[in-house]
């Protein structure tokens, strides 16, 4: 079979492996169908991951069939369409026994410690493959990954019915937050510095945008939300900059939620913090989110597709990257057929 490996940063290939086989009973092997390329997977190419580990089969966003299964493994059988989960955590740490196992110390993500899903064959735990509706197309369901991120930042900045909800950066996963806050009843303004990742946004029913480029967003925020600042503000454009302008328009009592990896500090006054009893927090990956987020796919909730740029075949796999590297404009989410 084939796999595209990142042998080191710079180097990406697409390699002859064996088919990987099936060691514990509680496991199932999955037939790639389609896997989406996200910015942490162009991380992993460029060198810049904090936390990748090389070489490396990438891809975390991925669904595919089951074709064998462990002798443990009741519930799933073969011919069943999965999405994979991509975490794998100890389950005795402290984060782990608070509920929150996608910051177990021990932490490993398929596609960025361990092999993922840019293969044509991935064996996974059963619990980290979970079922999605038959009627749903491949090319839809390999968004559940990325809204189960949007889905966790819309919990960690407990989005409330009415509340103003900003929403920096316009990317695909600024746009799965969107689609997500608007759902839990938000009232939502987002902003880019490109005004055709706006025009996405306003498709997708954003209620404001913003043109970071072209206008000042405080003042926006203070006009829009008539002075009282935005409820939650999510960075979804992750640069020092862009967390400090999150926590200069929050409103008091209002919640910030930082996805970045950026490693630049950014300046941010503690007055500004107590003031308001600002709730300023990360939210990386998901916890127990694919069931909620499965059934929203389900019912057609979401309009995953609206994301998606290209649709590439694997072979394509530095075409894509070209692509996205090229900072054109039209590109957002771009998923590969296997
Ligand atoms: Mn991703």
């Amino acid at each position: 079979m084939k796999a595209i490996q990142v042998l080191k940063p710079g180097d990406i290939q697409i390699v002859e492996r064996e088919i990987p086989k099936i060691e514990n009973d509680d496991e199932v092997l999955v037939k790639v169908k389609y896997a989406g390329i996200c910015g942490s997977d162009i991380h992993i190419y460029h060198g810049t991951s904090p936390v990748a580990t090389y070489p490396r089969v990438i891809g975390h966003e991925f669904v595919g069939e089951i074709v064998e299964t462990g002798q443990n493994v009741m519930h799933l059988k073969t011919g069943d369409k999965v999405v994979v989960e991509p975490i794998y955590y100890c389950g005795k740490c402290y984060p782990c026994k608070i509920g929150r196992p996608n910051v177990c110390e021990k932490l490993e993500v398929l596609g960025v410690h361990r092999d993922g899903g840019f293969q044509e064959y991935v064996v996974v735990k059963k619990a980290n493959a979970h079922k999605f509706g038959e009627h749903l197309r491949w090319d839809e369901a390999v968004l559940i990954e990325p809204f189960t991120i949007a889905c966790q930042v819309t919990w960690r900045g407990d989005i409330r019915e009415d509340d103003f909800v900003f929403i920096q950066g316009a990317g695909p996963i600024g746009l799965a937050i969107l689609q997500y806050a608007k759902y839990r009843g938000g009232i939502c303004i987002v902003s880019d510095i490109a005004e055709s990742k706006l025009t996405e946004a306003k498709n997708l029913e954003a209620d404001y945008v913003i043109n970071a480029m072209t206008q000042d967003v405080a003042s926006e925020i203070r006009r829009i939300t008539n002075g009282m600042g935005a409820n939650v503000t999510i960075d979804a454009a992750c640069t020092p900059k862009t967390f400090e302008t999150a926590v200069n328009v929050t409103s008091s009592a209002g919640r910030v939620v930082v996805m970045g990896f950026n490693e630049i500090p950014s300046q941010i006054p503690q007055f500004m913090v107590t003031k308001g009893e600002l709730t300023i927090c990360g939210s990386r990956l998901q916890t127990n989110k694919f069931p909620e987020v499965i059934e929203l796919f389900n019912n057609r909730k979401l309009n995953p597709t609206a994301l998606i740029s290209h649709r590439m075949h694997y072979t394509q796999i530095k075409e894509a990257i070209k692509l996205v590297e090229d900072k054109n404009q039209q590109v957002s989410k771009i998923i590969l057929e296997f």
